[in-house]
């Protein structure tokens, strides 16, 4: 078995938030998501710890486009580094300024403060992977899995007992058992994010690495209570939007929902904060409220 080294990229001075995952190799080192392009510096330190530099990362596997996953992904390609994507994200990778003016639409003028600068991937840099493909870097191997439902454009990434799951596995801190799920506009779905649970609990790979945040050894009961608390939201939702409430108090009450949950699961209050850091509630209201009224009303 190799080792797999998570990366803290210390976002926002919160440790265990946001990772990369390291796997070096004869060759280099391939690395599993990038942060955000204002966590490079903690990249570069954290490589630096286990004998490397920018310019010996050579793969850069992502999950999804989300800023805090791939942010970085334009500048490791700068350094030399070949990037892979899912064919639906590979347009904005090489052209991102969609996704940024949409992403600018939800952060205003934090924008630069939270992600720093996000570069295109240059066209040679850059490789589409379809489902079931193999990545090979030296004797490593690693297989892609689609995985809608936070994103249409989601791969979890099977590396031997490993899953690296970005954020279709929800987000996890050490310690108890508990888990959020991202459940941002605009492309959440809840059917398509349950089918993408079960085909990870099928394939039956023992370790979970979620990109929030480290590596489990029990990955069967996290993608259960994943799939438990994906039902509970859906439930939640459909109880709580049938009548009309403006987007503050669907925020209101989304963060006491979770908040409850949590301690139900007998979370503590640093936890319940770190995850907060790691994907904040007024998104999830916002990403439930957008899919109500696609698909329900
Ligand atoms: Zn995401």
């Amino acid at each position: 078995m190799h080792p797999i080294y998570p990366l803290d990229l210390n976002f926002l001075n919160r440790k265990e938030a946001i990772a990369a995952y390291l796997i070096p190799y004869k060759g280099g080192a391939v690395l599993v998501e990038t942060g955000s392009g204002s966590t490079v510096k903690e990249l570069s330190q954290n490589l630096w710890k286990y004998g490397l530099k920018p310019q010996d990362v050579t793969h850069v596997l992502l999950t999804h486009l989300h800023l805090d996953h791939a942010g970085a992904a334009g500048w490791l390609a700068m350094q030399g580094a070949h990037i892979y994507v899912h064919p639906v994200g590979e347009q904005h990778m090489k052209d991102p300024e969609k996704l940024l003016s949409s992403a600018k639409r939800i952060y205003g003028d934090k924008m630069d403060f939270l992600w720093g600068e996000f570069l295109p991937v240059p066209v040679d840099k850059l490789s589409s992977v379809l489902d079931q493909e193999q990545i090979v870097a030296g004797d490593l191997v690693f297989t892609a899995i689609h995985t809608p439902g936070h994103a249409e454009h989601h791969i979890s990434w099977l590396f031997e007992d490993t899953c690296f799951t970005g954020d279709v596995g929800g987000v996890r801190m050490p310690g108890v058992l508990y888990l959020r799920l991202p459940l941002v506009p605009p492309e959440l779905d809840f059917d398509k994010w349950r089918q993408s649970l079960t085909r990870l609990s099928e394939i039956g790979f023992q370790n979970i690495a979620p990109t929030h945040f480290g590596i489990y050894e029990d990955a069967q009961a996290h993608l259960r209570l994943a799939k438990q608390i994906l039902d509970e939201n859906e439930l939640w939702m459909e109880s709580t939007f049938t009548n009309e409430k403006p987007i503050e108090l669907l925020r209101e009450l989304y963060m006491a929902f979770l908040n409850e949950q949590g301690t139900k699961l007998g979370v503590g209050e640093e936890t319940l904060k770190t995850s907060e850091v790691a994907n904040p509630s007024w998104m999830g209201a916002d990403g439930l409220l957008r899919y109500w009224n696609k698909h329900r009303r």
